[in-house]
């Protein structure tokens, strides 16, 4: 029977981040004239993600995200490539009009509680250190948007816990990832699924 694909930057283990990585280079799948995104520090939160609205290469059920101070973050290269997937998202997420691979996620709203941070997916870069994924989230949506049943979760959480050490964030919450780290009181993290969840 074949294995599911949680992610190909997880399904082998994952690769540890470099103490002193300080950025690189994104770039998407066209072969020619491709979008060029610059990153200058390293990431943070980088996680699989379930939901149905992260860019997901082709097989993989889960998304790898991750995010990166706005201020940080420069089209380097073929801005004219990019258009907004859904304006009306809170995550504005920009993708290559030609080859469909999200290149960033960008917050307007102020208010939001992760403005200031563009959401990136770090295996569209050569350079090797980004910190690695760290927690599984929004789970339940797979089973929601239909991509795998009850049993299909259940070697999900198997996979996401054990082979993978990833912690697995319940069906939604990613209580244990705080405690993981040492930090107390509720997850940082809540108000993005809390977000990321209103908006479909
Ligand atoms: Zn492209
Ligand atoms: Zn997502």
């Amino acid at each position: 029977m074949a294995t599911m694909s949680i992610h190909p930057a997880v399904d082998n283990g994952v690769r540890p981040g470099s103490a002193n990585f300080a950025g690189g280079t994104l770039a998407c799948k066209c072969a020619s004239n491709p979008v060029e995104v610059s990153v200058t520090s390293q990431c943070a939160y980088n996680h699989v993600c379930g939901c149905t609205k992260c860019w997901k290469p082709a097989g993989a059920m889960f998304s790898q995200v991750a995010v990166v101070p706005r201020d940080k973050l420069r089209v380097s290269k073929n801005a004219d490539k990019l258009k907004v997937v859904d304006a009306n998202a809170a995550i504005q997420r920009y993708a290559c009009r030609d080859c469909g691979v999200h290149m960033y996620g960008r917050i307007e709203n102020t208010k939001h509680p992760f403005y200031g941070f563009d959401f990136i997916h770090t295996e569209l870069s050569k350079d090797q250190g980004w910190a690695p994924p760290e927690f599984a989230a929004f789970v339940s949506s797979i089973i929601e948007s239909g991509t795998a049943n009850g049993r299909g979760a259940v070697s999900i959480e198997g996979a996401a816990s054990g082979a993978l050490r990833l912690p697995f964030a319940g069906l939604d919450g990613c209580d244990r990832h705080p405690r993981r780290q040492g930090v107390g009181g509720a997850c940082s993290l809540s108000p993005m699924a809390a977000a990321s969840a209103s908006t479909g």
